[in-house]
């Protein structure tokens, strides 16, 4: 049985103050004891990674950064290392942001890199991967999914370092979601894409999001595609509530 997680990505928001969402969520969680059936993620910027693992210390709900420097250390200003992420109590960081991928230009070679990076660090990587809305409508979505993954998955990947999460860019914060049977479509081709080119072991076993406009209304829906393992949620996370209805699929 592969246990599901939903993961928050909270994305350039969130100040000291955002303290009080995080005290809601985990008293919303303890409450509920929802984190028997899926387990629950927050990746907050970097300046709240700190802040949050404190609270979070005795709670279920684990702490990831939103990216990393493929360097451990040195003269890259303003970069944080995976080290870094995993020095003030990340246990996961995401790579492949499509946010990433057009603010900063990376390509799959730089999320290779910064995926070997999380693992040299003991992080778990989330690694996105997803297609543009012309290459959806161009019939290139399985295509550029197929590139992504073979370019940026490096080797050594298990179920235990590797979650992926499929993101259709224009589905992400526009309210807009592929249809269940396109969903499936694509989570099934990165199931076997997982067996055939890592192993039958790990690939069966490796976890793959769904991201795009989860919110409490149509999570449940979507969490029960073939191959769904959870959800990669950016604005529905930020508030606690809805953030709860989301993990509230799962019970
Ligand atoms: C995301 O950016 O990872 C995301 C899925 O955003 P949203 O849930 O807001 O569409």
């Amino acid at each position: 049985m592969i246990k599901p997680i939903v993961a928050g990505n909270w994305k350039m928001n969130g100040v000291s103050q955002s303290v009080t969402e995080i005290n809601t969520l985990k008293a919303n969680i303890t409450e509920n004891d929802q984190s028997n059936n899926c387990e629950i993620l927050i990746c907050p910027p970097a300046t709240l990674i700190t802040a949050f693992a404190h609270i979070l210390s005795n709670s279920p709900i684990e702490i990831g950064g939103q990216t990393c420097h493929h360097a451990e250390k040195g003269a890259h200003t303003g970069d944080i290392s995976a080290e870094m992420i995993k020095d003030c109590g990340a246990k996961y960081v995401i790579t492949g942001h499509s946010e990433r991928r057009m603010d900063h230009g990376e390509m799959d070679r730089d999320i290779a890199l910064k995926t070997e990076a999380g693992w040299r660090a003991g992080l778990k990587v989330i690694l996105c991967v997803g297609e543009l809305l012309g290459e959806r409508k161009a019939d290139l979505t399985l295509k550029v999914i197929e590139r992504q993954l073979k370019n940026s998955i490096p080797d050594g990947a298990t179920a235990e370092n590797l979650i992926i999460a499929y993101e259709p860019v224009w589905a992400i914060g526009t309210g807009l979601t592929p249809t269940t049977e396109d969903i499936a479509k694509v989570h099934d081709f990165i199931r076997k894409f997982l067996i055939e080119n890592i192993s039958a072991e790990e690939g069966k076993k490796i976890r793959i999001l769904y991201g795009g406009s989860v919110k409490p209304a149509n999570a449940k829906e979507l969490m029960a595609v073939s191959n769904v393992n959870g959800a990669l949620v950016g604005g529905a996370s930020l508030k606690a509530e809805d953030f709860t209805g989301i993990i509230a699929a799962y019970q």
